[in-house]
């Protein structure tokens, strides 16, 4: 334990915020180092991976890993170095003051030295009837995670922006045909992305079109959708309103949403942590997880719009509790420097 003036009941040395595989490594590594970090789950306990099936491209399992098995090892792993879980949402935030405080949802106040920030980010989904049954069942998130489970299929990709572009991509190397279904007639994505994919000789494109309901069950997967157009786009919009409006049931294996993540960094919009313009978390220049706040870490997807992968939230994950260990001993050292400092009585 790192000195301070602060009871240890009260107040503890590493509060990690998410327990998706950013926040459970950042545990394992902080529990190691004897710092019993708390966990707070929140209101998706164990992240973007409780979401797929088969993880095959995490290091170590040649045979795949499933997520929720991958989280649950993850867990237990940290807990038998001494991490603690519990449920809470931070509701606020209080970082201009130490012991940082941390509100939630349920009126409980937690104080902590050093703050580990791995709330990751929710992948958007576009509100199609189904997809709450569907998800993880031949409706994904993730074409790196599922892609390979639609080898010969025809499959959808909701969205316009890069990721569907990419999305799509990455499934065309399995899929027999990707269609890419936007709900205008011009992307969002990027010129080189969307080149890439109008060339693929498997994607095509529905324009104007949006996905409104997914067939299938949780026992056969994904089986077809209900899609719906309107030559001026956006027909969700207009279904009730408009007679334009066109359905079309199409038969398909698998269904992609690429509509963009969110990341939840809302409770730390009052505080001086900078965020992106979208939302993420904004690291300092040349280090990898501090935050424009002494004390306050990030790790895995909150901070990360770009690599976006398990493996790699681990790795940022493990970065940032070894980044709050050294915080966390050089500000102890400085603490008892100052105190010894004033107990020597100064020369006349
Ligand atoms: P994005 O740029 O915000 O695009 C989201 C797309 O989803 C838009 O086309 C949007 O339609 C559509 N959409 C949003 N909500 C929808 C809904 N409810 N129903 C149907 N469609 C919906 O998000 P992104 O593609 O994830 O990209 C985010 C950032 O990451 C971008 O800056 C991007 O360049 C970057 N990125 C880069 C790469 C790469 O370069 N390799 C890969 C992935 C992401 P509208 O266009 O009509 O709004």
């Amino acid at each position: 334990m790192n000195g301070s003036n602060d009871t240890a009941e009260s107040v503890r040395d590493v509060i990690v915020v998410g327990s998706g595989v950013g926040g459970l490594s950042a545990a394992v590594y902080a529990a190691r180092a004897d710092l019993e970090p708390l966990v707070l789950e929140g209101p998706e306990p164990g992240g973007q991976l409780t979401l797929t099936t088969d993880v095959e491209n995490y290091l170590g399992f040649p045979e795949g890993v499933g997520g929720m098995e991958l989280i649950q090892r993850g867990k237990e792993q940290a807990e038998r170095f001494g991490a603690e879980f519990r449920h809470g949402t931070v509701e606020r935030a209080t970082l201009d003051e130490r012991p940082f405080e941390l509100e939630l949802s349920s009126g409980d106040v937690l104080r902590t030295r050093a703050l580990i920030v791995a709330t990751g980010a929710s992948a958007r989904w576009v509100g199609a009837e189904n997809e709450d049954e569907l998800m993880g069942y031949g409706l994904s998130t993730c074409a790196t995670c599922d892609g390979a489970f639609h080898r010969g299929d025809d499959v959808l990709v909701i969205g316009g922006g890069d990721s569907a572009m990419e999305e799509a991509l990455f499934l065309a190397k399995f899929a027999d045909s990707v269609t890419i279904v936007h709900r205008r007639d011009e992307l969002r994505a990027s010129e080189v992305m969307a080149r890439r994919a109008r060339d693929h000789e498997k994607i095509e494109f529905r324009w104007n079109t949006e996905l409104l309901e997914i067939h299938g069950s949780q026992a056969e997967g994904v089986t077809g959708a209900t899609l719906v157009s309107h030559p001026d786009g956006h027909p969700t919009e207009k279904l009730e309103s408009d007679r334009e409006v066109e359905r079309e049931e199409v038969a398909v294996g698998g269904i992609f949403y690429g509509v963009g993540h969110v990341p939840n960094t809302d409770f730390l919009a009052d505080t001086a942590v900078e965020l992106e313009e979208s939302g993420h978390l904004r690291t300092l220049e040349g280090r990898t997880t501090e935050t424009a706040v002494a004390g306050v870490f990030g790790a895995g997807d909150v901070m990360d719009p770009e690599y976006r992968q398990a493996i790699t939230a681990a790795g940022t994950g493990s970065m940032a509790a070894l980044d709050a260990e050294a915080w966390l001993d050089e500000r102890a050292a400085a603490e008892s420097q100052s105190e010894t400092a004033a107990e020597i009585p100064a020369d006349d």
